[in-house]
């Protein structure tokens, strides 16, 4: 069973594992399938082999659990995103939140309170308010629409085809071609679709991101609940075709109040060294959390999912147990949205994050609630951290984190332990990691709440909000 390859019959998945994969077990050795679920019997070939453990590909479902359904787009499986829709919304939590209870306690080996029963999303399609879709000159061919060619060289043969859509996994070159997206409310289907057919008849060429030809690069939308639309149409360098592009966007969706361009003339899709440029409309979008408006600009970080944002911040702000006069920290506050949302009820509050954007981003939006008492300071944590810092800023009464997936830097935390915050609430999108840093913080502070958020629904990622107290 070494050997890459292998191909295995009748295999029953008994589990999900990590990251969304489900697992079975053969002859001692665990086997991670993607795209099968608890209660499939499945056919499947390796594709990776190791002493313990091993990959397979899904070959066939010879009986499918019980719990299957059909997925709702078109796209699933060929689509990186959504790949859990072949799981009803109600056991997709149930795993959720038994991932985050076994990572807390298998690797965070630490006593845990009850779980308070996982927030699903009210909205399980169309949640999004971010989405990025792709040009290419390379439409990526399903298996299906291939499954009729006799051999490699007549597939070679067929002549390369536009797309507008989303990346194919693995595959940096080709494009799957959207028609419809569950992930963003109308009109995101419309614009794409419109844009592309337009393009197509003007001629307009697609990107080629190997050999870097080709005019059109991307299209970055977001919808805010306030009913404001950005478009922001990447294209890799000036030309005429710019403004009649552009012109015919703005006849067809007036609605579209932040109509922007970048030209991107590198080699990679980022635009975060670019600047884009107004063409119609404002720079930003305004977004609102309960009372409060944040300005998104086409570069700001906002949570993706609007009204589950606005519970993970409420979660966030009642663990956080504030009575106004404390001093509030907000760790990795991006455009200070958490910092925000708790002002309120602070004395203070205390916003730290690396990207100097952001933070530009957090002063505005501070100023545009009318508040005075919130400070944003840009700076790695690790750096802006330190004792002269506490004692001019004072100490935290209560210190919040909300660290990327990779979680806290160790020291970090060892500073966390020494400040000694009364109440700490960490907010984490990863809880291998967060796990990871409770069973450092373990030796001075006791887990008294935890909060499992889906943010993400038909995909495996959950957030996890825990309460600390110090012991
Ligand atoms: N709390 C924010 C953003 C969380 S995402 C919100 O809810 O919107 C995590 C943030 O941590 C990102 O904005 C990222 O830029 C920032 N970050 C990553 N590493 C950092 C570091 N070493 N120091 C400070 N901020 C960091």
């Amino acid at each position: 069973m070494r050997r890459k390859n292998v191909f295995l019959e009748n295999v029953e998945v008994l589990d999900f594992a990590a990251e969304g994969k489900a697992i079975a077990k053969q002859e001692g050795k665990i086997i991670f399938i993607q795209g099968a679920i608890p209660g499939d019997l499945v056919n499947i070939q390796l594709t990776k082999s190791k002493k313990d453990w091993a990959e397979a590909k899904l070959v066939k479902i010879v009986r499918p659990s019980a719990n299957r359904m059909t997925p709702f787009c078109s796209h699933f499986g060929n689509c990186g995103g959504c790949k859990w829709q072949m799981l009803p919304y109600s056991l997709q939590l149930q795993y959720k939140q038994n991932e985050v209870i076994q990572n807390l306690t298998r690797l965070g080996k630490i006593a845990l309170p009850e779980c308070s029963p996982i927030i699903g999303s009210e909205k399980e399609r169309y949640y999004r308010n971010k989405l990025e879709f792709t040009f290419s000159n390379k439409r990526y061919r399903t298996n299906e629409e291939l499954k009729n060619f006799s051999g490699k060289e007549e597939i070679y043969a067929l002549p390369a085809e536009p797309a507008l859509g989303f990346h194919v996994p693995k595959l940096f070159d080709k494009v799957l071609d959207i028609e419809t997206c569950y992930l963003m409310e109308e009109p995101t289907n419309a614009i794409r679709n419109v844009i592309k057919q337009f393009a197509l008849d003007q001629q307009m060429e697609f990107y080629d991101i190997k050999n870097h030809t080709g005019w059109l690069r991307n299209i970055m939308m977001r919808i805010a609940t306030t009913g404001e639309i950005m478009l922001n149409v990447i294209m890799a360098y000036d030309s005429i075709q710019k403004n009649v592009l552009l012109d015919f966007i703005h006849t067809q969706f007036p609605e579209i109040t932040a109509l922007l361009y970048t030209i991107n003339h590198k080699l990679n899709d980022s635009i975060y060294d670019l600047e884009p440029k107004v063409y119609k409309g404002n720079s930003y979008i305004l977004e609102k959390l309960e009372n409060f408006q944040f300005k998104i600009s086409a570069k700001s970080f906002f949570q993706t999912n609007t009204l589950q944002a606005e519970k993970l911040y409420q979660v966030t702000r009642s663990f956080a147990e504030l009575t106004g006069k404390e001093t509030v920290y907000d760790l990795y506050c991006g455009t200070g949205s958490i910092g925000i949302f708790c002002s309120k009820e602070a004395k203070k509050v205390i916003g730290v994050e690396l990207i100097e954007e952001a933070i530009t981003d957090a002063k505005e939006n501070a100023a545009l609630n009318n508040l005075t008492h919130c400070s944003f300071f840009a700076g790695d944590v690790l750096d802006i951290c330190t004792e002269d810092f506490f004692a001019v800023h004072g100490k935290p009464d209560v210190l919040i984190t909300d660290p990327p997936r990779a979680g806290m830097h160790q020291k970090l935390v060892e500073k966390i332990l020494s400040i000694k915050a009364p109440l700490v609430v960490y907010v984490s999108c990863n809880s291998a990691t967060q796990a990871r840093d409770l069973q450092l913080l373990d030796a001075l502070y006791k887990v008294e709440k935890m909060q499992p958020v889906d943010m993400f629904p038909h995909t495996h990622h959950i957030e996890n909000v825990v309460q600390l107290k110090l012991r």
